[in-house]
């Protein structure tokens, strides 16, 4: 099979074609019950083929080798960074998500210069070190999820190599995130690549005048290459069909981002890239993208929040459409929020909701007699619980239920939220052996419940429990509790 023939197989897989060339002997090394089950979720992505020890041994290397290139996706996949700190970028089989979940969603790097000064050497100057840190440390909780920024895009402005190398070696210091070394002359690129060379960097990037050197650098160390031809689609073929020829690999293209008049060039270029990758089968654009936001701030800059603005939404139109990594300058949490959401939200499995752990929470200090509530566990939903209870002070219970990520309402429509389940899930989160007031308060949605609720709760060995229906929003929890809480015996 020729490599255009392989990737475009790749969507088109069946589980059984996989479980075909497996080993078959249901040993249950992968964790899964059988075969059949690890081939399906190969299928989908959701284990690797090194999961299977069997596969690896010598007998089996044919097999190994034939589904290495049976699952080989469309877009190649690329690892940036090493060790237990590198990325996985590119790896997509399709266009679009409702197709089949995007994997390995789109790499943040955020730049610094070599110019910058290590140190601030008077009060409110930026510095090298210290930007380092605030990337490195960027985080926001989003529905119990961690979002960050993933690498570090160290710029030459000197175009020195001593002044390149002496950034680099600094920055590669002060943090493990995967780096890109961004300079066009391949003297300074050496420099810098010598300092970092076991850290495998993305180097940025081959023109169609350095791309001779460049991809000297890029086999001599074993790195990545990225290939830039701003808004020539033809050069940027030519460019990468020369470079695999000779020899490398691992490419990353760049067909050029313009923030301003050249926006609808520049989604135009990506999607045709990624187009004739996916639907023509054409494997020279079967590479992941690069797009570079921070050219953003190229320009003449009047306000810088205007420019941080169009960054942002430069940044959200090249995730969606179709960038492996994106390059940004504005640390600013107004810039990145939306960024990070966004990606966040392209990058879930449409066909899973996003879910939290089921079970018994607490929230403050609870005792026996504070009130148990019940919920189910749609991220959405638990955190808007979560968050009006730590609001409203107090401490409280709250047992989990596992919907598989369905709110209340839903649930119980669709009979994902049932009495055995509510009954279920006190009896086994340990929530009954909590509290010796013997009371739920179920959320008002799911109130039809109730009577239903109290039978079932008996037959689990809780006789005597009695449900409460609390409000429909859990931002009235505090009132219903303050007319409600302590309940009346009966
Ligand atoms: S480890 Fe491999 S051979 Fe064993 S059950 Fe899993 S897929 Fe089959």
């Amino acid at each position: 099979m020729t490599e255009r023939e392989i990737r475009k197989a790749a969507t088109k897989l069946s589980p059984i074609d996989v479980y075909r060339t497996l080993p078959r002997t249901n040993c249950k090394e992968c964790g899964e019950p059988n075969c059949m089950a690890f081939a399906a979720k190969l299928v989908n992505r959701e284990v690797s083929l090194e999961d299977c020890p069997p596969i690896l041994k010598k007998e089996h290397e044919k097999a190994y080798e034939k589904l290495q290139e049976m699952l080989a996706p469309v877009i190649k996949e690329i690892t940036l960074g090493s060790g237990d700190h590198s990325i996985k970028i590119g790896g997509k089989l399709v266009m679009y998500r409702h197709e089949f979940t995007y994997h390995n969603p789109a790499a943040i790097a955020l730049d610094v210069t070599d110019e910058l000064p290590l140190k601030p050497r008077f009060e409110g100057e930026e510095a090298l070190l210290d930007r380092v840190k605030k990337i490195e440390d960027f985080s926001y909780n989003y529905i119990g999820r961690n979002l960050s920024l993933d690498m570090i895009a160290i710029r030459s402005t000197s175009n020195d190599p001593t002044t390149f190398k002496s950034a680099v070696e600094n920055v590669a210091k002060a943090t493990k995130l995967p780096l890109i070394l961004c300079a066009l002359d391949p003297n300074v690129m050496e420099a810098g690549l010598v300092a970092v060379q076991d850290r495998r960097p993305l180097l940025y990037a081959a023109t169609k005048d350095n791309w001779n050197n460049m991809a000297e650098l890029a086999l001599m160390y074993n790195c990545p290459l990225s290939v830039f031809a701003p808004n020539d689609l033809n050069l940027l073929k030519s460019l990468a069909k020369t470079l695999t020829e000779y020899g490398v690999e691992d490419l990353v293209l760049d067909p050029g981002t313009f923030v301003d008049e050249g926006l609808s060039d520049t989604v135009s270029n990506f999607t045709m890239v990624r187009r004739n990758a996916v639907k023509g089968g054409d494997y020279l654009f079967g590479f992941p993208l690069i797009g570079t936001p921070i050219t953003a701030w190229l320009g003449k800059i009047d306000s810088k929040e205007e420019v941080a603005w169009k960054e942002a939404y430069a940044t959200c139109i090249l995730m969606s459409r179709y960038a492996d990594i994106i390059v940004m300058h504005s640390l600013d949490g107004w810039v990145q929020l939306p960024t990070i959401i966004w990606r966040f939200n392209i990058y879930t499995d449409p066909r899973k909701p996003v879910a939290v752990d089921s079970g018994l929470f607490t929230f403050g200090k609870p005792n026996e007699m504070s009130p148990l509530m019940l919920t189910t566990n749609y991220s959405l939903t638990y955190f808007t619980v979560e968050s009006d209870l730590k609001k409203f002070g107090g401490d409280y219970y709250l047992a989990v239920a596992d919907t598989e990520g369905l709110s209340v309402e839903s649930a119980v429509a669709g009979r994902y939220l049932t009495a055995e389940l509510i009954a279920e899930t006190v009896k086994n989160s340990g929530a009954a052996e909590k509290v010796k007031h013997k009371h739920l308060i179920i959320p008002g949605r799911a109130a039809r419940l109730s009577g239903e609720i109290e039978d079932e709760l008996k037959s689990v060995g809780l006789p005597g429990w009695r449900v409460m229906v609390g409000p429909m929003d859990s931002s009235g929890i505090a009132k219903f509790l303050d007319e409600a809480w302590p309940p009346k015996e009966k």
